[in-house]
């Protein structure tokens, strides 16, 4: 990459009058990819990441209108999450020489332990298959550890509000943290390994997190977990690691598609979004995944009302729980059942 790209993620002299909008900032963290001469590539059918980016003009965004104290709530957010996005993107600078690509269980359970220690919640691994790399981008390792964190439900249950968008930016910033750290401690025991972004990202998240077992896609298109349902944001870190305990290797399958059963009498994010951006059912979008949210609708709405996030809260696997939701649950034979693949 040349010193010009890396000096400014801002446009010089913009005219526009709608605000600049994060995708810019993320393509930037992003370029420094293809400083790395082996990456595996999107499948043709992979889908490109979906953008921020709105029409709205400046003055209707609310991250442009927060009050001085907001900001004050904002920044020490937001600036960590930046900084750890910077740092994380520089460890795709140049190829890490790996010295094994052979991890032992011992060595697996304490990288868990530290995960965990840092505000992880769940954690599982997966071949990552070229559909869920988004067109245009690439990954440097085969296998991806993909991990989640939990946010608090008081602050999520007041979306759209501004304490549910710090919250998330929370997540976001602890996400940052813990893969720059765990893909630093794997360097150090001589894996590769390069931090997936807290926002934006290379790979569909939750495609990855559903294929690795960690929970099922709701019909709002967020992951539903055991434990805090949807409330949760996810991260990845590529490595070469080979044998790590995914779903595959350990002869299991993932227990939690019955989710989708459930949400298809369920329909509730659908019945209260405030723009109807929910289809009443996911709709096949040709690379392997289903496509739940038509964002040209939702993106403005939420980019004006503080990320919105009323679909994550409403949901009654984030207000009572994966597990009261499952107790209750008798089946429902007419479900479409609708599942996900794996292109490898
Ligand atoms: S609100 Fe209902 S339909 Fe929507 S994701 Fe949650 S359980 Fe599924
Ligand atoms: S974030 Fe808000 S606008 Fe977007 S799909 Fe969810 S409820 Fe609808």
């Amino acid at each position: 990459m040349s010193q010009e790209s890396l000096k400014s993620p801002l446009p010089k002299n913009s005219t526009s009058k709608a605000a600049p909008s994060l995708d810019i900032l993320l393509n930037w963290t992003d370029q420094h990819i293809f400083n790395l001469k082996n990456l595996i590539r999107p499948a043709p059918e992979s889908k490109p990441r979906t953008p921020f980016a709105t029409n709205l003009p400046k003055e209707k965004v609310s991250m442009r209108n927060l009050t001085g104290r907001q900001l004050l709530q904002v920044i020490p957010k937001f600036l960590p999450l930046l900084a750890n996005m910077v740092l994380g993107s520089r460890m795709y600078d140049r190829e890490f020489k790996a010295s094994s690509s052979q991890a032992d269980p011992k060595f697996i359970a304490d990288l868990e332990a530290m995960a965990r220690a840092a505000g992880a919640k769940d954690i599982a691994y997966i071949k990552v298959p070229p559909n869920a790399i988004f067109q245009g981008k690439g990954i440097p390792g085969e296998y991806a550890i993909v991990f989640t964190v939990e946010m608090d439900k008081e602050p999520i249950s007041t979306a759209p509000s501004f304490e549910c968008q710090l919250e998330v930016m929370e997540g976001y910033k602890r996400m940052s943290t813990i893969s720059n750290r765990l893909a630093h401690h794997l360097r150090k025991n001589g894996f590769a390994a390069y931090p997936g972004t807290a926002l934006g990202g290379l790979t569909d998240y939750v495609h990855l997190a559903e294929l690795a077992g960690l929970g099922a896609i709701g019909y709002h298109g967020l992951l539903i977990s055991p434990g805090e349902g949807a409330r949760l944001r996810l991260n990845t870190i590529y490595t070469n690691i080979t044998n790590l305990p995914t779903l595959e290797a350990r002869g299991e399958t993932n227990e939690h598609l019955w989710v989708r059963d459930f949400c298809a009498m369920c329909n509730k994010c659908v019945r209260k979004c405030p723009v109807d951006a929910i289809y009443n059912q996911p709709r096949p979008r040709g690379d392997g995944g289903y496509q739940s949210i038509d964002h040209a609708s939702c993106r403005d709405y939420f980019t004006e009302h503080n990320g919105c996030g009323v679909c994550l809260a409403v949901c009654p696997f984030s207000q009572i729980g994966y597990e009261k939701v499952h107790a209750g649950f008798k089946g429902n034979d007419h479900a479409p059942q609708l599942r996900i693949t794996a292109q490898h």
